[in-house]
């Protein structure tokens, strides 16, 4: 159940499975898996995975791996990018009701619709979208670098789906248009100013470090915005001893582990289901059975893979549109 605690009142939560970790370190050797975790899984399961990080880090892990066999726990579109940019190792999903509710919220023929209403608009879809909506994009972007994709590009106008909080937050930073679609991710979105009021009230030295999904009062009032990596490099070099943290609560387990000695508040309300579908159960189970297995279309794969690399070409400097021309492909 959400709790809104800082990590040490949860810290429990990892001991009552630390027996099958040798299990679960021999099922990885003998069948030649990798384990990926995001920062918002159970503790239990981060402290098995052989990486943990945000979407965008986990998606180069995966274009990484050597193993035979990736074993994802996050949520649906995570695991669909991780076939997208390795489409020739097996990618398997250990629950596969694990759906992100905000990628959800949009699909292609959605994304279709608005492209023939703004024909001039470029389309930015954040990480967070099925790979069929990464199709129909033009690039993606995570919350670290949605602003940088955005101003990289030539258009005057931006269709950016499916955060209208992340698009209202790069509006901040862009003269172009920004055409938000009103999805959210509810986790962020309900995270309550007045419990935020509240703890800044109690931490008065604590500074506030908000994720851009957040409704745009509250990062009004933060110290610092950042996705969840910026979280940790910001929490290494501040000097406080308590930090409060406006993000999906796992993210405390990681920080309280790269970070150690220090106090992470998280709120009541900042709490994944979908993320916490993933059991450890259904760990054990699918490095045992290696199913079940994610798949998508070749053309899906093609299509998607284009999006996703021109996001990573814009990271490395390069420029991948010019006004008046068709998109560079990346190298
Ligand atoms: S935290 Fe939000 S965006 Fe991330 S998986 Fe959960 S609902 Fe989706």
């Amino acid at each position: 159940m959400p709790t809104g605690l800082d990590f040490p009142a949860r810290e429990w939560r990892s001991q009552p499975w630390a027996h099958v970790a040798a299990e679960v370190e021999r099922l990885k050797k003998a069948n030649d898996v990798v384990v990926l975790a995001h920062n918002y899984q159970r503790p239990e399961v981060q402290d098995v995975a052989d990486y943990i990080g945000d979407s965008l880090g986990l998606a180069i892990q995966a274009s990484e791996v050597d193993k035979q066999h990736i074993l994802f726990c996050g949520v649906d579109f995570m695991a669909e990018s991780a076939v997208v940019v390795n489409p020739t190792k097996r990618v398997i999903f250990p629950n596969l009701r694990a759906s992100c509710p905000m990628a959800a919220m949009i699909d292609a023929p959605t994304l279709r619709l608005m492209k023939q209403q703004h024909p001039e608009a470029a389309v930015v879809a954040y990480v967070n979208t099925s790979a069929e909506v990464k199709v129909e994009a033009d690039v993606c972007c995570t919350s670290s670098n949605a602003i940088k994709v955005v101003n990289s590009l030539p258009h005057n106008e931006v269709i950016m789906v499916p955060d209208v909080n992340l698009g209202l937050y790069v509006q901040r930073f862009t003269d172009k248009k920004v055409l938000t679609y009103p999805g959210y991710c509810h986790v962020h979105r309900d995270i309550d100013l007045a419990e935020v009021r509240t703890r800044q009230g109690e931490f008065p030295q604590a500074p506030l470090v908000v994720h851009p999904e957040c409704n745009p009062e509250l990062i009004d009032i933060a110290d610092f915005v950042a996705s969840t990596e910026g979280m940790i490099h910001y929490s290494r070099k501040h000097a406080s001893k308590t930090i409060l943290i406006a993000t999906e609560q796992e993210m405390s387990h990681r920080l309280q582990r790269e970070v150690p000695g220090k106090r992470f508040i998280t709120f009541k309300r900042s709490y994944c289901h979908a993320q916490k579908t993933i059991q450890f159960s259904d760990v054990l189970q699918a490095l045992e059975t290696l199913e079940p297995v994610v798949t998508l279309p070749t053309e899906t794969i093609v299509g998607a893979r284009r999006s996703i690399d021109r996001m990573l070409a814009l990271g490395r400097g390069e420029i991948i549109f010019e006004r008046g021309a068709a998109p560079v492909a990346p190298a």
